[in-house]
C-alpha cells in the first residue's frame, strides 16, 4: 500500500450489495472475498483513503444489465429504454435503509471507517489511515419538493447529491443509455430542481452532475455557486456515450474549478462502446490524459463505479488500483500529478463546496 497516494474514489456502489442483497445474502464487507469489487480488506490492499459511497434506488423495471454495446455481436450502436421514474415514498424508505447500512458499517468497523462531514475530518482520516466515506445519493428521488428530507438527510450526514440518475424525477432528467449519442436527450431542471440547486449551495451539499442530461447540466452551471462536479463519467470525444461529457462541458467544468472522476466502466471507456471486460488499463489512462491536457491536471480524478459496472479485467477490483497508478507512472505522471489525481483534487473541491 502506498500511503503517500491514498485513493479517494468518486463513486462506489458496494452499499447496494448489503442493503439490497441479490439472493437474500448481504455481502460481507469486513472479510476479503472475491464477490463484487469492494470490501474493506480489498480497499486497504488497493491503497484506499476513502470515497463517495452511493445510496441508490433501482427502477422497478426488469434489470437490463450493464449499458454497453453487445460484445458478442460487436454491434456498436445501442439505445436502451429510459428506466421509469420511481415512486418517491418507496425511494425514501429504501434510501433510509441505505443510509442506515452505511452508519452500521461505520459502527461495526471499530474505528476503521468514518462517515465524513467536513474537510477537516477528511484530512484527519487520510493522515491516520481511517477510510473516509462520503454519504452520496445517486438521484434525488428521496427528496420531497419542500426539501424537508434534504435538511433531515443533511443533518444525518448527506454531503453529496446526484440531481438525477438515468431517469426522470421531479427535479431533473437523467440521460438514457445510448451510443453513439449526444448527452442532449431532454428537458433541463424543473422549478423544484432550481430550488434544490440553490438549497444545496446554501447547505454546502455537493451537487453531482453524473447521469444528468446536457440541458440539466447547463441549467445547473448557470445557477450554482460551487465548482461543477461529475463524480463518475468519461470523455465523449473518446467514447460517444450519453454518459460522457462533451468538450464544451469539460471546458465549463474546468473554468468553474470543478472535478470529473473518470469512470472505469468499459462501455464508457472504449471508443467502440463494447461491453468487453478484456479492455486494457490504458483505456482509463486515455480518458485521464485527455482531461488533464484539455482542462488541466487539477480537474481530473477517479470515479471507479466499482460494484456498479463492468471493470477492465486487468484492474479486477478495488485491490487492483496500484496497477492503474503504475500505468499512469509509466505514462509520465510524477508524484505531484498522481497526488492530485488520486485524492488532492477531490479534497480541494470538497473544501470549496462543503461548510467547514
Ligand atoms: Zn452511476
Amino acid at each position: 500500500m502506498n500511503n503517500n497516494l491514498p485513493i479517494f474514489d468518486g463513486h462506489n456502489d458496494a452499499l447496494q450489495s448489503i442493503y439490497l442483497p441479490k439472493n437474500g445474502n448481504p455481502r460481507p464487507f469486513f472479510k476479503h472475498t472475491d464477490q463484487g469489487h469492494t470490501d474493506l480488506p480489498r480497499m486497504r490492499e488497493g491503497g484506499y483513503g476513502g470515497g463517495f459511497f452511493a445510496v441508490f434506488v433501482p427502477s422497478g423495471t426488469p434489470d437490463d444489465g450493464f449499458p454497453g454495446a453487445d460484445a458478442e455481436t460487436g454491434k456498436a450502436a445501442y439505445e436502451l429504454p429510459l428506466p421509469s421514474a420511481v415512486e418517491p415514498a418507496h425511494a425514501q424508505s429504501l434510501t433510509i435503509k441505505g443510509v442506515a447500512c452505511l452508519f452500521r458499517l461505520e459502527a461495526q468497523s471499530k474505528g476503521q471507517i468514518k462517515v465524513i462531514r467536513t474537510v477537516g475530518e477528511l484530512r484527519h482520516c487520510l493522515q491516520n489511515q481511517v477510510i473516509a466515506l462520503v454519504l452520496h445519493f445517486e438521484g434525488a428521488e428521496a427528496i420531497d419538493p419542500e426539501l424537508d428530507a434534504l435538511h433531515v438527510f443533511y443533518q444525518a450526514g448527506l454531503r453529496s447529491l446526484g440531481l438525477a440518475w438515468s431517469r426522470p424525477n421531479r427535479f431533473a432528467h437523467g440521460v438514457p443509455f445510448r451510443f453513439p449519442h449526444s448527452p442532449d436527450t431532454g428537458p433541463g431542471l424543473s422549478e423544484a430542481g432550481r430550488e434544490l440547486v440553490k438549497t444545496c449551495n446554501r447547505l454546502g451539499i455537493l451537487i453531482d452532475l453524473a447521469h444528468i442530461n446536457e440541458k440539466g447540466f447547463w441549467d445547473t452551471a448557470g445557477l450554482t455557486a460551487a465548482p461543477l462536479v461529475v463524480t463518475h463519467a468519461g470523455v465523449h470525444a473518446l467514447c460517444p456515450s450519453t454518459r460522457n461529457l462533451t468538450d464544451k462541458q469539460l471546458d465549463a467544468l474546468g473554468e468553474s474549478g470543478g472535478v470529473i472522476g473518470i469512470n472505469f466502466h468499459v462501455g464508457f471507456l472504449r471508443p467502440d462502446g463494447l461491453l468487453k471486460a478484456d479492455t486494457p488499463l490504458s483505456q482509463i489512462v486515455r480518458h485521464i490524459d485527455y482531461v488533464a491536457q484539455r482542462i488541466g491536471i487539477e480537474h481530473v480524478a477517479l470515479g471507479s463505479d466499482f460494484d456498479g459496472a463492468i471493470m477492465p479485467l486487468e484492474l479486477g477490483d478495488a485491490a487492483g488500483m496500484p496497477k492503474l497508478i503504475q500505468c499512469l507512472r509509466d505514462k509520465g505522471y510524477d508524484d505531484e500529478a498522481l497526488r492530485k489525481v488520486t485524492h488532492q483534487n477531490w479534497v480541494r473541491v470538497l473544501g470549496q463546496t462543503w461548510k467547514p
